[in-house]
């Protein structure tokens, strides 16, 4: 075990906050637009971690919401300030997985570095970095799909 904090975040106002128990399985940048406007940022940037290995405390506080059908993915948000909290996804045979925003985690959190873009044709500005890059639905899909599956396969 290593001596360093574990990673911690929360929404705005605190009501909904939660602590990494465990290994995140992989961060990634997505463009789409629904992150876009979830996150009121130019992509979203989240941690894919499972369920099991985060502790939520305030979850009660959570109102999700799904964006598209069918409904895989929910995206919760803090009732009370409306800040991003965590978002749920469901996927048939798969562990419960939470996407986390980086965004919610305290300053401090060391993170993993992010491993790939997905939706980046929707991109709203260009990034220099040389991490690969979905374009399109079924792509972007796949590429997270796969690392899913490859980072759940390896711990
Ligand atoms: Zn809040
Ligand atoms: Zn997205």
């Amino acid at each position: 075990m290593t001596t360093s904090p574990m990673p911690r975040g929360s929404c705005s106002c605190q009501q909904v906050s939660f602590t990494l128990t465990g290994p995140v399985l992989f961060r990634a940048l997505c463009h789409c637009s629904i992150c876009q406007r979830f996150n009121a940022a130019p992509y979203g940037d989240v941690l894919a971690i499972r369920a099991g290995d985060v502790a939520v405390k305030g979850a009660e506080h959570i109102a999700y919401r799904s964006h598209r059908q069918p409904p895989l993915l929910s995206r919760g948000r803090c009732a009370r300030c409306d800040g991003v909290a965590i978002e749920r996804l469901n996927l048939p045979l798969m562990p419960k997985i939470y996407l986390i925003p980086a965004q919610t985690f305290e300053a401090a959190a060391v993170l993993p570095k992010a491993s790939f873009h997905i939706f980046y044709d929707k991109r709203q500005q260009d990034h220099a970095d040389t991490l690969p890059k979905s374009s399109g639905y079924l792509p972007s899909e796949l590429r997270f799909t796969r690392a899913l599956l490859t980072s759940l396969l390896k711990k």
